[in-house]
Formats: C-alpha cells, sequence, structure tokens
C-alpha cells in the first residue's frame, strides 16, 4: 500500500487514488495545501495496484526521436487568448471533430483549477491559457478510460507527471488515445493561490470575476501581464514581474516539493506531443517572432506527428533542431532548484501574515542581488 514518509516522492497525480479498487485511498490537503493520498487500513487488502501505479515508484525511460516545430495558430483571436501561438485548440479541435473527448485544467466558480473533459469546440475556451497552480486531478483518468473502452478518441493534455501517471492508470496502449504534456517549470499551491486571490478581493473590495495569468491585452507575449478583473467593474493589471504571486512562483517559493526533485523532465517524453513557450524564438527564427506568441511543439511519437500534421493547414510552422528549440527553455530537462526560503514562506502564510509582506521578506531583493553580483565579479577578476 503507499506510504508517504518523503514528501518530495509524491507529486500529487491521484493515479493511486483513481485505481484503488476499494477506495481505500482519499487525497487530503496538508498544511501547505498540496494533496497526498491517505489510506483508510480498515478498507485496504494490500492488493499492490496503487504502487504498481505510481508514476514516481515506476517512472518509466523510453528511447525515442523528438522532433521540434515552432508554430503559430493562424486564427489570431484563439492565439491571443492561448498562452504562446494557440496550438493546445488546434489539437483539441482536431479531436473533437473527430467525434472525440478532450480532458484539460479548468478555472471552477471560484477560480480553484480542476481537470474536466469536453465534448465541443467551444467548450474549448475554458481550457485555453496556463493557469499557474497544480490542477486537481479528480477522477478524470477513470472517465478517461471508460470513453477510450468506448471507442471514443481522447486528448489527455496536462503536466508531465499527469500524463505519465494516466499512461500506467491505463496499463496497456490505446490507438484512439492522444498524450500532450506542456513543459512544466512546477505548479504552485493551490492554498497559496487562494490566498493570494481573497488578498486581492480585499483590496478591491470585490469577487474576481476573470483571470488571466498570461494575458497579452496591451502587452507582448514575453511581457505578459495578470489580469484580474472583479465584480465591480474594478481590475488588477501588472506585469508578471511585479506581482508577487508570480515572483513566488518563478522563484520557487510556492511550489509543490517533488518539482524541486521532478523525474518527468526529460528529453524522451511518453506523452505524444509536448507544448510549451517557445522563448528564444528571436534567436532561432527571427521571422516567426512577432510578439504576439510562438510555441515550441515538440512531436515524441509517431502519433503525435499525425496529429500536428492533420492541423498544419491551420498554423504557420517550421521545423527547428531540437537542440536549437530547447535551448532556450532549460524547464524541458531541468528541474527547479528549491528555494531555501520555501518553508518560511509557507509558515508566515499559515500564520496569516501580509502576502506581500512574505514575498518581500522571502526574496532578496533584486538591487540587492544584484550589488552582490558585481562584487563577485570583482573578487574573481582581481
Ligand atoms: C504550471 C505550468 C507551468 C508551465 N511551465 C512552463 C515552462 O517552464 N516553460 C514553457 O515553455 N512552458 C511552460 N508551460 C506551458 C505553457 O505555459 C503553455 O501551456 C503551452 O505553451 C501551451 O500553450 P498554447 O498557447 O498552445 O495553449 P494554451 O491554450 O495556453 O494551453 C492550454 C493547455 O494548458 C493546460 N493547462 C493549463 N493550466 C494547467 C495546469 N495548471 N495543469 C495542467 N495543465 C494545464 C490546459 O489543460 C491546456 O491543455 C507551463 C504551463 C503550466 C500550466
Ligand atoms: S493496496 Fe490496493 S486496496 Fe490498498 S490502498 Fe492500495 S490500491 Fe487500495
Ligand atoms: S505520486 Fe501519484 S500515484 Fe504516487 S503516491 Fe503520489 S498521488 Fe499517488
Ligand atoms: S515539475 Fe514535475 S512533478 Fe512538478 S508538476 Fe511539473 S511534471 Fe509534475
Amino acid at each position: 500500500m503507499i506510504n508517504i514518509d518523503n514528501k518530495s516522492k509524491c507529486c500529487g497525480c491521484q493515479a493511486c487514488y483513481n485505481i484503488c479498487p476499494k477506495d481505500a485511498i482519499e487525497m487530503v490537503a496538508d498544511e501547505k495545501g498540496f494533496k497526498y493520498p491517505k489510506v483508510n487500513k480498515d478498507k485496504c487488502i494490500n492488493c499492490g495496484l496503487c504502487e504498481k501505479v505510481c508514476p514516481i515508484i515506476n517512472n518509466k525511460n523510453i528511447g525515442n526521436e523528438p522532433k521540434a516545430y515552432a508554430c503559430i495558430n493562424k486564427d489570431e483571436e484563439i492565439r491571443k487568448q492561448s498562452t504562446s501561438g494557440g496550438i493546445f485548440t488546434l489539437l483539441a479541435t482536431s479531436i473533437i471533430n473527430d467525434g472525440g473527448v478532450v480532458f484539460g485544467a479548468c478555472f471552477d466558480d471560484n477560480f480553484g483549477v480542476h481537470h474536466t473533459y469536453c465534448e465541443t469546440v467551444e467548450e474549448l475556451t475554458k481550457y485555453r491559457s496556463s493557469k499557474y497552480l497544480q490542477s486537481d486531478i479528480g477522477l478524470s483518468y477513470k472517465k478517461a478510460k471508460e470513453f477510450l473502452d468506448q471507442g471514443r478518441k481522447v486528448l489527455f493534455t496536462g503536466t508531465p507527471c499527469q500524463i505519465e501517471a494516466l499512461r500506467n492508470y491505463l496499463g496497456k496502449e490505446y490507438d484512439n488515445l492522444y498524450l500532450q504534456d506542456i513543459i512544466c517549470h512546477g505548479v504552485p499551491s493551490p492554498l497559496v493561490w487562494e490566498k493570494y486571490k481573497a488578498y486581492r478581493e480585499d483590496k478591491a473590495n470585490a469577487k474576481t470575476k476573470s483571470m488571466s495569468f498570461r494575458s497579452k491585452k496591451n502587452t507582448t507575449w514575453s511581457s505578459y501581464n495578470i489580469d484580474m478583473e472583479f465584480d465591480n467593474n474594478s481590475s488588477y493589471v501588472i506585469n508578471h514581474n511585479d506581482d508577487v504571486y508570480m515572483k513566488a512562483f518563478l522563484k520557487h517559493l510556492s511550489l509543490r516539493e517533488s518539482c524541486t526533485d521532478c523525474k518527468f523532465k526529460k528529453n524522451n517524453r511518453l506523452s505524444d506531443i509536448t507544448l510549451a513557450d517557445f522563448w528564444g524564438i528571436k534567436n532561432v527564427k527571427p521571422e516567426l517572432d512577432d510578439g504576439k506568441g510562438t510555441s515550441l511543439v515538440v512531436v515524441n511519437s509517431k502519433k503525435g506527428q499525425e496529429l500536428v500534421d492533420r492541423i498544419k493547414d491551420s498554423m504557420i510552422c517550421q521545423e527547428v533542431e531540437f537542440e536549437k528549440a530547447i535551448s532556450g527553455n532549460p524547464s524541458f530537462n531541468t528541474t527547479s532548484r528549491a528555494n531555501p526560503n520555501s518553508d518560511k514562506f509557507f509558515s508566515e502564510l499559515e500564520e496569516g501574515q501580509d502576502f506581500v509582506d512574505i514575498v518581500n521578506q522571502c526574496l532578496p531583493k533584486a538591487h540587492i542581488t544584484k550589488k552582490i553580483k558585481r562584487l563577485l565579479r570583482k573578487i574573481i577578476n582581481r
């Protein structure tokens, strides 16, 4: 039976929860807001299935020859609503037009993030754009299996650990299954997002009406804004570099422990397609950088190539040498380093201190870091 004695060895994928034949596993949030499995020993029959499907215990490596492309969705409106080049929507539309089902992460009514599925192109709007917190998978793997067994095409999208978890859960290959993961920096805690949202709502004296972690409105793709709208028609729009939630995410204060020891970031992925921001496009294919967002699309399998070929007419797409393509995106194959102040961040948050003050205390001021770097350079050059 599954037993979590080291939290960095559980990514919260919920494969164990989905597989347990006795409903003996419950996913319970810890004090940081991340969910971990808890086994009810009275119900457990020691069948071992939970350990068998765990993608950390059974981390798989494959040999493949990934190909990389720089891609842009020709539909400018969808591209604007998407994080990078809007390729997720093209892949998903292709599956839905074949009578298939698409799984992805979307906001619920309270702006929590969950995995759900949809069967129409109109519903894809809610899955567009990155939500920078861990998505709650719930029983999505079980539901995806039901569709697969009915012979429906399924596109399952998520973080690399969620994709490997689904493969382990299914335990066999399905011709009608398409897997799309992302380059993953890591996932912040849903509790941190909840507290930050409450902080912003308190300042606005209103409830959240819409939220974008990657708004391109009145700015470029690479200098994206956080854009929160409230039900009294006020808004909070700020460059991501100046927002404390994003600082905590990008400087690894709010990440899940498993994200700083990640086994899923690797060149040879178990998904069919990996999507990402094509950071560094201006050096590799400057003609595909118009500041509105370019996707890096990595094709990992024959099935992935077929899917990309099917949507080719709807996008501008050029193949790029794989090593060059990933050179601007270290999160492809390198784990995020743990921030030494992460525990302090979470414990002060638990104590109820001011969100902005906590982040500012836990992150060294940029100008001080620059001064230290200058000083070190002087010492080295002496
Ligand atoms: C937590 C997180 C970290 C990321 N880190 C990086 C990174 O370091 N470098 C990089 O280049 N790209 C990263 N990405 C991927 C990138 O932000 C885009 O998702 C990707 O480029 C696809 O963009 P798109 O324009 O094609 O489609 P979009 O419409 O923007 O993509 C939407 C897709 O993202 C999925 N998604 C959204 N939020 C989540 C979530 N919380 N959990 C799981 N899936 C989610 C949806 O299910 C859907 O499949 C990250 C994404 C997330 C969610
Ligand atoms: S060993 Fe079997 S019954 Fe027990 S928790 Fe794991 S999956 Fe459930
Ligand atoms: S990594 Fe996933 S399968 Fe393994 S224990 Fe954690 S939630 Fe369960
Ligand atoms: S960084 Fe690794 S462990 Fe964390 S969510 Fe991404 S794939 Fe999963």
